[in-house]
C-alpha cells in the first residue's frame, strides 16, 4: 500500500498547531505499519534549513500560470520518507506558513496551496515525473483541499481521503482563481467547489474526496450541525456515509514525562513525586510565587475565542482567590495579549502569561502545573487535554468534540468506575467555568481523590496504535472500490 501524505506543516519541521503534531505521528504510526508512506510538504525556509541534505530529485512544469518547482527527497528524523516542494517565489520568505511577521495572510496563498494541492495529484497520475505512485492520496485541511477536485479531473488513478483538522479554516478565495489554478470552469458551481459565489479549498476537497475523516467522533457529528458545520453542515450531512470520526492520538515518545528532556525532574506513576519539583521550576522562571500546596492552572494554546481563551482572562483575577495560581502561554489575538500581559502585571506573584511560541516550556506547563485549562468553544479533537492527561495534570475541559471523546468527568460514578480524568462543564460562560475550576480545586486539596484521578490519567493509553489501524482499513476499504 502507497500513501502520499499531503500536507502544509510537520512537527519538528514546522508547527502552528495540532496538525503538526498530526502530520509527523500519523505518517510515523502508518510507516511501523509497513505502509508505504511518503509526506509531501512545501519547502518553507524552515524545512530547507532544518534538513540541508535533501536531494533533489527532479523539476516540475505545471502549465499554465503555476512558477517552476523541484521535487526534494529526504526524510523526517522518525525516518518517515519526505517530499519537499522547493519553490522560492511561493514558500522561501521570512514570516510563518500562512501568515507574514505582522500576522496578516500572504496574499498568494492561493497559489502556494494551489500549488501543493496540484503536486500531491500529479504524484499518482500517469504523467507523475516520479516512478513511486500512490494508491491513496491523503490530504489535511483546505491547504490540499484542491487535490480531491485535481485527481477528479486528471488520469490519476489514486483514491483520496480528505482528513477535517479544523472547519474554521477554510481558504476561501476570489473566483477568477479556479482558472487560474487550472481547474476546469465547470466545477465553479454549488456541486462543486463554489462557497457563496467563492471558490473554498475546503469544499472541494469534501466534495470531491472519495473519503472523508475528522479527528474526533464526536466532531463528525457537530459538523453535520448548524452550529459547527460553518456553512458546510448541508455537504458534510449528504456525505456521512463517507464521514469517519477518528481520534487523534499523541506521540507518546516525545510526550513522556518519564523521559522528557524540557522537565526539571522526570517522573513516572510511581514516582508522581517528582512532578513537584516541576511545579517549583514553572513557579520560579514564571515569576510566581514559590508553594507546593496553592493549585497552579495551566494553559497552552493560541489565544482566540475557539479556544475560550477570552473566558479564563475574564475569570482569571477570581480563579487566583480560590486560592490558586495561573500560568498562561500562547499567541494570537492582540487584545487577548494585551490583557494577559496586563493580568501579569497587576497580579504579579499570582498570575503569568508567557506571549510567544516556545515548545520547551509547553512541556514544563504539562508537567508543572496541578490542573489544565481548556475551554474550547469547539474543538476537533485537541491535543492539549491528552498530553496533560498522560502528565498527571487532570484538564477543565468545555464539552465538546474531541474534549468529550478524551476526558471523563469526576464524580462519584466515574470514580467508582475508575475512569474519571478531568473536569468537564456544559455551559459555555464565564460563571460554569469559574464553578468548574471551583470544583477541580476542592478535589485537588482531598489527596487521596486526587491521587486516583492522576493514576486514571497516566494510565491511559493515547498512543496512534488503535487510530492508526482505523486510517488503514479505511485505505483498504478505498482500495478494493
Ligand atoms: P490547535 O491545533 O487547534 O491549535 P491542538 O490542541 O490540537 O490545537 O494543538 C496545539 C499544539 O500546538 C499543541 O502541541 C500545543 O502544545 C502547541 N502549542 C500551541 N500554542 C503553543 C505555544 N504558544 N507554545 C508552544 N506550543 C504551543
Amino acid at each position: 500500500m502507497r500513501v502520499l501524505f499531503a500536507t502544509s506543516e510537520v512537527a519538528p519541521l514546522i508547527k502552528t498547531g495540532g496538525l503538526a503534531d498530526v502530520s509527523a505521528a500519523l505518517p510515523a504510526a502508518l510507516h511501523e505499519m509497513a505502509v508505504d508512506i511518503h509526506i509531501l510538504l512545501p519547502g518553507y525556509p524552515q524545512v530547507l534549513k532544518a534538513l540541508p541534505h535533501l536531494q533533489v530529485a527532479i523539476e516540475i512544469y505545471i502549465q499554465p500560470n503555476f512558477p517552476v518547482a523541484r521535487l526534494l527527497t529526504g526524510s523526517l528524523p522518525n525516518g518517515v520518507p519526505l517530499l519537499v516542494i522547493e519553490c522560492a517565489e511561493l514558500y522561501e520568505r521570512g514570516g510563518g506558513a500562512y501568515q507574514d511577521e505582522h500576522g496578516l495572510d500572504w496574499p498568494d496563498n492561493a497559489q502556494r496551496f494551489g500549488l501543493l494541492s496540484r503536486i500531491a495529484a500529479l504524484l499518482s497520475c500517469a504523467d507523475s515525473p516520479l516512478d513511486w505512485k500512490p494508491d491513496i492520496v491523503h490530504c489535511n485541511d483546505w491547504q490540499t483541499g484542491l487535490t480531491p477536485a485535481y485527481l477528479h479531473f486528471s488520469n490519476g488513478a489514486a483514491r483520496c481521503v480528505m482528513t477535517v483538522h479544523n472547519l474554521a479554516f477554510q481558504g476561501i478565495f476570489p473566483p477568477q482563481m479556479v482558472a487560474e489554478l487550472g481547474l476546469p470552469i465547470e466545477c465553479f458551481q454549488p456541486d462543486g467547489v463554489e462557497f457563496y459565489d467563492n471558490l473554498s479549498f475546503m469544499k472541494a476537497g469534501l466534495y470531491y474526496a472519495d473519503h472523508i475523516t475528522t479527528v474526533s467522533p464526536s466532531y463528525a457529528n457537530e459538523i453535520q450541525t448548524d452550529a459547527l458545520g460553518f456553512g458546510l453542515q448541508g455537504l458534510l450531512s449528504y456525505r456521512r456515509e463517507s464521514l469517519t470520526g477518528i481520534l487523534n492520538g499523541i506521540d507518546t515518545t516525545e510526550w513522556d514525562p518519564a523521559t522528557d528532556p524540557n522537565l526539571a525532574q522526570p517522573y513516572n506513576l510511581s514516582n508522581i513525586n517528582g512532578k513537584s519539583a516541576n511545579k517549583r521550576e514553572l513557579q520560579k522562571r514564571m515569576g510566581l510565587h514559590i508553594d507546593p500546596d496553592l493549585p497552579l492552572f495551566g494553559l497552552v494554546g493560541r489565544f482566540t475565542p475557539q479556544k475560550g481563551v477570552d473566558l479564563v482572562l475574564e475569570i482569571a483575577p477570581q480563579l487566583i482567590t480560590l486560592p490558586a495560581q495561573l500560568v498562561l502561554l500562547g499567541s494570537g489575538d492582540v487584545e487577548m495579549q494585551r490583557i494577559a500581559l496586563e493580568l501579569t502585571h497587576h497580579y504579579s506573584g499570582q498570575i503569568s502569561a508567557y506571549v510567544g511560541f516556545d515548545e520547551g516550556l509547553s512541556h514544563l506547563i504539562e508537567a508543572g502545573a496541578d490542573i489544565f485549562l481548556m475551554p474550547s468553544r469547539f474543538e476537533p479533537c485537541g491535543l492539549n487535554q491528552m498530553y496533560s492527561q498522560r502528565y498527571g495534570t487532570p484538564p477543565v475541559v468545555h464539552a465538546t468534540g474531541g474534549l468529550i471523546d478524551t476526558v471523563s468527568d469526576c464524580n462519584t460514578i466515574s470514580l467508582k468506575q475508575g475512569i474519571a480524568s478531568g473536569f468537564v462543564f456544559n455551559s459555555m460562560d464565564a460563571p460554569s467555568l469559574l464553578a468548574t475550576a471551583q470544583r477541580a480545586v476542592l478535589t485537588y486539596h482531598d489527596k487521596k481523590i486526587w491521587r486516583a484521578l492522576q493514576y486514571n490519567c497516566m494510565i491511559k493509553d493515547f498512543g496512534w496504535d488503535q487510530s492508526a489501524a482505523a486510517y488503514h482499513d479505511i485505505y483498504t476499504h478505498l482500495m478494493r472500490r
